[in-house]
């Protein structure tokens, strides 16, 4: 492959490998909105019978109801493997212990600015969840721990979760996953019509205050129009992964972990940006060699040849300038000095330090939440954490009368200086009543 220089960027990089396709830009694309849209108006006028023909539309499943009962809940239980239970237990411990660590960095408080005057905030869950558990090319069950036991860590008091099918079949471990980790109602529902039943309801499903969990460009897409009816917790669509490497890393390494991101489907981005252009050539000719028999090489081929890219660039210094430019969701860094990205990069959804660790640990295993801001949002938002289910509400109250005088006056003057009569009487009359004043009108 012939290397090429590319301009649009201030940092200067040599492209060994350039992405096939051109990217369509930050959010989703108008195709993408278009058919949500649709979806989202017909089941809000029609209801279930809508998600029902939408559910047989796009997953071949139609039934009357998609909840799953108890009784279909037990079966899948004793069907999965007592080996598949003790590992959903493990991780979801390792979650759980993240998101109540997370929990105990927020602390509720009240100050005293004056004497009796006090003023506080407090952390509250949102009563009410939709956790989206992806299904549709794989049983994701690892996100079930991701949404759901943070959730429950915060305090939600109700989680509906929903999942697909996945190739017509009950997705057991999925399943098992969704019930260890706490949630209350388990459908068997996919897509923009599971996303937009939980926030809108219909006759069967209530609707919820907030929903969260990863999918695909549709998913991804259903929940930010969503938003505004109800809470997000952040734009989370198709996977990207962005490594950041220099002449001491293990080519082969890099390359398997490409791929390992690649895989989730064929619009999931691979990018390396490394110093050292031989390692970009090696890592290049190791991902070729080892697409010819992945197993998933469906989804990994056409995401790296569409998508795939690798820069050569002058300095690790610049390789941060031009990781920060992407504001991928995944970023690896695999150089000498792996925690210095922690000082130097600041738009990415999660930091992946040194050959220990990879992305595949944070997505299964390791305790970090994987649900992650992609398509530039990383900009602007961190991932799923026990913040993203409560909302910080404030208070006050005032005990003692001329502390109260004190801000009646203020707030008539300041009041009055934007023209809010009305505003500046309700501080008139508490003077008034505790200073024995005239009120002024
Ligand atoms: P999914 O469950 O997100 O989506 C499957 C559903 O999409 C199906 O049930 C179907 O109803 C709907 N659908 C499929 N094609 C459609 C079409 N043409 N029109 C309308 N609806 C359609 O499962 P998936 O497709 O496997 O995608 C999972 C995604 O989640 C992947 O892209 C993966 O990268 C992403 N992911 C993201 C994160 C993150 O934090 N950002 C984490 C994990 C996974």
């Amino acid at each position: 492959m012939s290397a090429e220089t590319t301009t649009p960027s201030p940092v200067a990089s040599t492209m060994l490998k350039s992405p096939a396709k051109s990217d369509t830009g930050r959010g989703s694309s108008p195709e993408v909105r278009a058919i949500v849209e649709g979806v989202i108006v017909d089941i809000r006028e029609r209801g279930d019978e809508a998600v029902r023909e939408y559910s047989q539309k796009f997953d071949n499943y139609g039934p009357e109801s998609f909840l799953l009962t108890e009784k279909q809940l037990a079966e899948v239980m004793d069907r999965v493997p007592q080996q598949v239970i003790e590992d959903i237990t493990f991780v979801q411990e390792q979650v759980r212990n993240m998101a109540q660590k997370q929990l105990e960095s927020l602390s509720d408080f009240e100050i005293e600015t004056r004497p009796g005057v006090h003023l506080g905030q407090k952390n509250v869950p949102i009563q009410a969840a939709g956790a989206y558990i992806p299904g549709g090319k794989y049983p994701l069950l690892a996100s079930a721990h991701m949404t759901i036991v943070t959730a429950k860590v915060a305090g939600v008091e109700r989680v509906a979760a929903c999942t697909p099918l996945i190739q017509g079949e009950m997705p057991d471990a999925t399943i098992a996953a969704m019930h260890l980790a706490g949630a209350d109602e388990i459908y068997l529902l996919g897509g923009i019509q599971a996303v937009a039943a939980m926030a809108v309801g219909t006759g069967t499903i209530q609707p919820v205050n907030m929903l969260a969990g990863p999918g695909n460009a549709f998913v991804a897409e259903a929940k930010r129009q969503l938003f505004g009816e109800v809470g997000i917790d952040l734009f989370a669509g198709p996977t990207e992964v962005l490594i950041v490497a220099d002449e001491h890393a293990d080519p082969f390494v890099v390359a398997v972990d490409l791929l390992s991101q690649a895989e989730h489907g064929p619009d999931s981005p691979a990018v390396l940006i490394t110093t050292s252009e031989e390692l970009g050539r090696q890592v290049i000719e190791h991902v070729d060699t080892l697409l010819v028999d992945m197993p998933t090489k469906d989804f990994a081929e056409p995401a790296w040849r569409d998508w795939g890219a690798v820069h050569v660039v002058e300095t690790l210094d610049d390789a941060y300038t031009l990781a920060d430019e992407y504001a991928y969701e995944h970023v690896q860094i695999l150089t000498e000095n792996p925690r210095e990205a922690l000082e130097k990069m600041h738009d990415y959804g999660a930091l992946f330090l040194g050959e220990g660790t990879c992305v595949s640990y944070g997505d299964k295993v390791i305790g970090t939440n994987h649900v992650l801001p992609t398509r530039g949002a990383a900009r602007y938002t961190g991932g799923l954490w026990v913040g993203k289910y409560l909302r910080t509400v404030t208070y006050q109250e005032v005990t003692n009368p001329d502390s109260s005088v004190f801000f009646g006056e203020l707030c008539g003057r300041a009041s009055r200086v934007e023209r809010f009569e009305g505003h500046a009487r309700s501080g008139d009359v508490r003077v008034a009543k505790y200073r024995g004043d005239k009120l002024p009108w």
